[in-house]
């Protein structure tokens, strides 16, 4: 055995699964319709993979959905009242992940949270007294049986009972000591199971290793494996980690009886060190040198020094991480060779760790030369301009004047806004319509002028709706954008896009991070034709609508050539050149959207100043740190958590901010009133990532809980996030019922 991955991509190259999953959501093919695609997808990447010459491939990194909801399902670990439910088992898995409305009752989707510090999100089980574990010898063995009819034997994974716990969310009626006993059993199981029907090898993964432990964690690791492994059957257990180094465990994972330990030596900066402390000879070291995250090509050169200094005696070369995070191909890509050379997908991964292995052997040696040319010789020419800019800002390009609370009286008398205002986040529903309109566009089937009369007509329409439907602060839609990152990044230079480079985000939904190739400038106004022609329809304010650039910075593929700062801070002032515009056409509000904040936070608290916040937080603040004092500045962030970065949120000094913070049951609010949050805020009210309708009093009661938190004068009415991907009548409903809630409440103060 010589290489492997941890995961591969499942949605499929042309976004398969997410099309038949999204016709089963609309009921136009049948549940095993459905399954059909997700079975011909597996094979279809085992087949892939066994060709690369990959000789050890997974299994059950295939998901419907996610899999941290197949591992609750795995181990029948589903609230009561949707187990007891008439609905099907397909059913109320996806009942879980997005809410059902219907005959079979009324049930909430389980919470949505960012996969560590990547854009995937995972389902949050919730956890409580009437929950238990159960192993029910479903998907993970019917992947693995399937895999062997092939003539493969895969190595199945399974998410960890410490990462499965840690990112679970329990309720004050139980603690992990409770269900400590229940998951040695249930995974116990899984491994007898697996190993009796022939698996040679099973994956556990553990990503939450790379955390900051505490001794009780790494005591309960300890003991919880030990005893595990005390009954393992005849299959190799390996314990893959990835996202970062697990110096808080290294020592006593060594001492476990693990067959393989996988380590991430991409993000895992003392990884390296750690296994040269010490590698036991009888243990397998599965080494994560090629990036699962980034789509540059490896450099073969480095690569091969790390392994000669890698102590270990038997590695098999793995990817840093599941490969879910990169798009399937770029032979499909339209760039051209000379592009295309630099760039390494999914599937080119594969080969590079086929080559590496050849290399590493000192075979076709040509190889390594060709890769090296890619590293010699710089790849694109720079903007001498722009980094003289950047290296003349001084502090106070990076600070707002007047203060806070002077801009906010300032801001109160020029824009007379009721107690509570109420807004939205920016987008409304992207109808079949307005994408065909953007995709006849494209094709040259319609002209630009007949598309911006489209998209004019939409505008129009939705400003006479929001007026009537009593919305203080309006927005144009943002009918425009496909992608609120991909929108920017076309229309700045710097940036390259693929057709087909989708990334799963969660669920059915996919994104295609634009590739960030040069210096990035702005070269022309982006938003002020459509800010300009919504407000012009009204007296009431429309916000202005940009994303952020740490935001765009995080939503692209980055470059390894300059840091992730450099081309921040490039962005911001491409953005800062955009609001000034906007500030000079006459809009008054400007939401800056940093959906993304918390993306690239480190996963150590221990780095998050140093190695992030300290230029993220001030890259922020130059975008807007010049305009007057009565522009109010609004900024919104997307589901996560906040709470442990709430004081450097307020230190982005912005006026307004909305919170994703309905399907985490709005535990932001404490936080808001611990910490003395400064910032205006809106904590969003319902959730838009299921198509429920929330009710009027719903929506009263969370706005109850707000004001028991938060100063009246300071709340913000508004749903979680964009309602894009939200149809129209249903949109339309909640809307209104949100406008109405928020009038019923203000009576009361
Ligand atoms: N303004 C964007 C929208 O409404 C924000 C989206 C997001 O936060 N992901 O779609
Ligand atoms: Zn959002």
């Amino acid at each position: 055995m010589t290489t492997t991955i941890i995961g591969f991509p499942r949605i499929g190259a042309q976004r398969e699964l997410k099309f038949a999953t999204e016709k089963y959501f609309r009921k136009q093919i049948t549940a095993a319709e459905l399954k059909k695609v997700g079975k011909k997808l597996r094979k279809k990447h085992w087949k892939q993979l066994q060709s690369a010459g990959i000789d050890q491939i997974p299994s059950n990194d295939f998901s419907f959905y996610d899999n941290m909801l197949d591992t609750a399902f795995l181990f029948n670990a589903l609230p009561t009242e949707i187990a007891n439910s008439s609905l099907s088992d397909i059913d109320k898995y996806f009942a879980l992940a997005r809410g059902y409305q219907g005959d079979a009752g009324d049930f909430k989707a389980w919470p949505m949270k960012k996969w560590f510090n990547t854009n995937y999100h995972y389902l949050v089980p919730q956890l409580n007294k009437s929950t238990s574990f159960h192993y029910n010898g479903g998907k993970i063995k019917t992947e693995f049986l399937e895999a062997k009819e092939l003539g493969i034997i895969t190595r199945p994974t399974i998410i960890g009972p410490f990462t499965l716990l840690l990112l679970s969310e329990l309720d004050n009626t139980v603690t992990i000591e409770d269900f400590t006993n229940d998951l040695l059993t249930a995974y116990g199981d899984l491994l007898t199971d697996l190993s009796s029907n022939g698996a040679e090898w099973i994956q556990i993964d553990e990503p939450s290793l790379v955390y900051d432990l505490t001794n009780d964690q790494i005591k309960w690791v300890c003991d919880f494996y030990q005893k595990l492994l005390a009954s393992k059957g005849t299959s190799k257990v390996l314990l893959q980690t990835y996202f970062g180094d697990i110096r808080d465990i290294y020592r006593q994972v060594l001492n476990l009886d693990f067959d393989g330990i996988g380590l991430d030596f991409i993000e895992g900066k003392q990884n390296k060190k750690l296994v040269e402390s010490g590698f036991p000879t009888e243990k397998i070291l599965f080494a994560g040198i090629v990036n699962g995250k980034n789509i540059w090509r490896n450099n073969y050169q480095q690569t091969l020094d790390l392994l000669h200094d890698l102590p270990a005696e038997q590695i098999v070369l793995s990817t840093s991480c599941s490969l879910l995070h990169v798009p399937y191909t770029v032979t499909t890509e339209p760039f051209s060779a000379d592009v295309k050379k630099y760039f390494s997908f999914a599937s080119e991964k594969l080969t590079e760790l086929t080559e590496l292995d050849l290399l590493r052997k000192k075979k076709q040696l040509n190889l390594l030369q060709t890769n090296q040319e890619l590293f010699v010789t710089p790849r694109v020419t720079e903007n001498p301009e722009l980094h003289q800019k950047i290296e003349n800002l001084t502090e106070g390009d990076f600070v707002r004047k007047p203060d806070f609370e002077e801009r906010r009286k300032k801001q109160e008398d020029a824009l007379h806004l009721p107690l509570l205002p109420t807004t939205t986040i920016g987008s409304f529903p992207q109808t079949k319509q307005v994408k065909h309109a953007r995709v006849a566009l494209r094709k040259g089937e319609i002209s630009q002028v007949d598309y911006d009369e489209f998209i004019k007509q939409h505008i129009q329409e939705w400003v006479k709706w929001q007026e009537d439907a009593g919305f203080d602060v309006l927005v144009h839609g943002e009918f425009e954008r496909n992608d609120m990152v991909e929108y920017f990044g076309q229309r700045l230079s710097g940036y390259l896009f693929s057709k087909n480079g989708w990334v799963q985000s969660y669920g059915t939904r996919a994104v295609k991070p634009p590739i960030i190739w040069g210096d990035v400038s702005r070269t022309e106004p982006i938003t002020v034709k459509w800010s300009t022609y919504a407000q012009s329809l009204t007296d009431k304010p429309v916000k202005g609508m940009l994303t952020g650039p740490v935001t765009i910075l995080n939503w692209s593929f980055p470059r390894e050539d300059i840091s992730l700062e450099e081309s921040t801070l490039q962005i911001a002032l491409a953005i800062q050149a955009e609001v000034l515009d906007l500030e000079k056409n006459g809009i008054t509000i400007i939401q800056i959207d940093e959906a993304a904040l918390r993306e690239k936070l480190p996963l150590r608290k221990s780095d998050w100043n140093s190695e992030y916040l300290n230029w993220a937080i001030p890259a922020f603040r130059l975008v807007h740190s010049k305009v007057h004092a009565t522009t109010q500045i609004h900024t919104h962030m997307c589901y996560s958590e906040f709470g442990d970065i709430i004081k450097a949120i307020d230190q982005m000094d912005a006026d307004v901010i909305s919170f994703e913070a309905s399907r985490s049951n709005l535990e932001i609010l404490q936080q808001l009133q611990d910490q003395h949050f400064k910032t205006l805020v809106g904590p969003g009210v319902y959730d838009i990532h299921s198509p429920r309708v929330p009710t009027k009093s719903e929506i009263v009661n969370g706005l109850h809980q707000i004001l028991a938190k938060v100063p009246q004068q300071n709340i913000w009415v508004n749903p979680d996030c964009g309602l894009k991907t939200r149809g129209e009548s249903e949109t339309k409903e909640s809307l209104v019922n949100l406008t109405n809630a928020a009038q019923q409440v203000r009576k009361e103060l």
